[in-house]
């Protein structure tokens, strides 16, 4: 509010636009708060103390409150004319860096529902594309021509099914249909892109869903490929039920505010692919450890061509994986040492899904849930003792 009566006070035009205008329709609480406006990126910094401009062909302003940050947008025009030097052959936008009006900015957006504006004059809201209709009705509808929409950024194709299974909205039919023939041109999306992506996909609080959706539209294929084929070779029903297992839990951890990282469900998502590779090593006589060492690297490697993961995710990914096979020793020095690893409770909430898919012996799991009872039954009485001790201590200082 704050931005939006700023601008307005030296004489902008300022609109609250996107996914917040839609959630808070919906009664939802918004993630985050676009505006849009028709000053420059340089008039708006000029108007407040912590402003940032980023992007280098199309520049938006960042103002920060708090850690929070509001995202100022001038608007955008359709590029019409020129159009070919800014289009790669399969239709995908290379730049977009033309100023417009409100309107043409509306229709260069995805969904209609996302083209809602919130206008502080008069408290209305701006509707070129329809959207309240489809609001209303609950429709993902994409505005224009879906095919060249999917083509210009193919991304919208993973938004669709994001946001409807957010949102709990039907994708309208045209829109739906146009993704089951183009998914393949998500290969040409850079492999940072997909990761922030996939990110939201899969840690937005509706990952078991999400995931269910993208199988359905035929594009978890073009996310985790090496996992798909794994499991086609595999044609083991475990496989899939591993992963929703992990979506399943992984909701659960985020309705429940716990903390969950984007290093497990990797972990989950590539093991397939990381257990067939460990079977082709097994063959060829490498040691256990050292194949499913190897098989991790090389998974990891292929994977991060499609999707970047960075490596505070990639590092414990596969630390998970390979303390997998030292839950097999359960000699009493190398368990404590386990169990005292930075990254135990990933390694054994892991191991506890394998075993809940018939991976792993359920005794397994339980000799080391009874064993972490014992262990922190140990660390408490040992803690009480140091409490005795620093208490002596300080009662013989006071004489
Ligand atoms: P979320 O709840 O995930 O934040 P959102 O719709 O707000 O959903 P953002 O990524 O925050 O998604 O984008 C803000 C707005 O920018 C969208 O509502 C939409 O109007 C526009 N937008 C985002 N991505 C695209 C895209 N790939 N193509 C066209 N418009 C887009
Ligand atoms: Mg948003």
């Amino acid at each position: 509010m704050r931005v939006l009566y700023r601008l307005r006070a030296k004489g902008y035009d300022s609109y609250l636009v996107g996914g917040s205008v839609r959630d808070i329709l919906l009664g939802k609480e918004p993630k985050d708060f676009d505006i849009a406006t028709n000053a420059r990126p340089e008039q708006i910094c000029a108007l407040f103390h912590r402003c940032r401009l980023i992007g280098r062909r199309f520049r938006l302003a960042h103002i920060y409150f708090g850690r929070e940050a509001i995202e100022v947008v001038t608007f955008r025009g359709a590029d019409s004319g020129t159009q070919q030097e800014h289009v790669t052959e399969s239709g995908r936008i290379l730049s977009d860096n033309v100023f417009g009006n409100i309107e043409e900015d509306a229709l260069r957006r995805d969904f209609t529902v996302n083209a809602l504006y919130y206008n502080i004059e008069d408290f209305s809201i701006v509707d070129y594309t329809d959207g309240m209709t489809d609001l209303r009705a609950g429709v993902l509808r994409l505005i224009g021509d879906p095919e060249t929409r999917y083509r210009e950024d193919p991304v919208r194709m993973l938004r669709a099914v994001r946001l409807a299974t957010k949102l709990d909205f039907i994708i309208d039919k045209a829109s739906a249909e146009a993704i089951e023939t183009l998914g393949d041109l998500l290969q040409d999306i850079s492999a940072s892109r997909l990761f922030e992506e996939v990110r939201k996909l899969f840690l937005s609080g509706a990952a078991a869903a999400t995931c269910q959706a993208l199988r359905e539209y035929g594009l978890f294929q073009y996310l985790f490929p090496e996992t798909c084929k794994a499991i086609a070779h595999s044609n083991a029903s475990s496989d899939w039920l591993l992963i929703e297992k992990a979506m399943y839990n992984t909701d659960e951890r985020i309705r429940e505010d716990k903390p969950v990282t984007p290093a497990f469900l990797l972990a989950v998502l590539l093991w397939p692919a990381v257990k067939e590779l460990v079977t082709q090593r097994r063959f060829s006589r490498v040691p256990p450890a050292q194949a499913l060492d190897q098989a991790g690297a090389v998974v990891a490697g292929e994977q991060s061509q499609v999707i970047s993961i960075p490596k505070r995710f990639s590092h414990p990914m596969r630390e998970i994986w390979r303390m997998q096979p030292r839950f097999d020793q359960t000699g009493k020095k190398s368990a404590e040492r386990l169990m005292h690893h930075p990254r135990f409770r990933a390694a054994y909430d892991f191991l506890l899904l394998r075993s809940e898919v018939g991976e792993v012996d359920p005794e397994l799991v339980q000799w080391w849930t009874a064993a972490q009872l014992g262990n922190e039954e140990l660390q408490r009485k040992r803690a009480a003792s140091a409490r005795r001790r620093r208490g002596r201590k300080r009662h013989r200082g006071t004489h």
